[in-house]
């Protein structure tokens, strides 16, 4: 599992996240619309979650139905 940001980033891009994980697995660039979640590298610590000030990010097993494909989007950005 892993956690994985959604929607609210977008437009957002605080990066409070990127500061509090402890295994630096969130990545942008700023061509990018949000920050991602690397979930082979996330060590699932939940330190993200509460800093961020738009709640834009859950556990994959809690992310919102209208977001689900955020799940993929996350995953994506480290497949290219
Ligand atoms: Fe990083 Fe922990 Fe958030 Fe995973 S849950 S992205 S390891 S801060």
């Amino acid at each position: 599992m892993a956690y994985v940001i959604c929607e609210p980033c977008i437009g957002t891009k605080d990066a409070s996240c990127v500061e509090a994980c402890p295994v630096d697995c969130i990545h942008s660039t700023d061509a990018d619309p949000q920050y991602y979640i690397d979930p082979n590298t996330c060590i699932d610590c939940g330190a993200c979650e509460p800093v961020c000030p738009v709640n834009a990010i859950y556990a994959e097993s809690d992310v919102p139905a209208e977001w689900q494909n955020y799940i993929q989007i996350n995953a994506d950005y480290y497949n290219k």
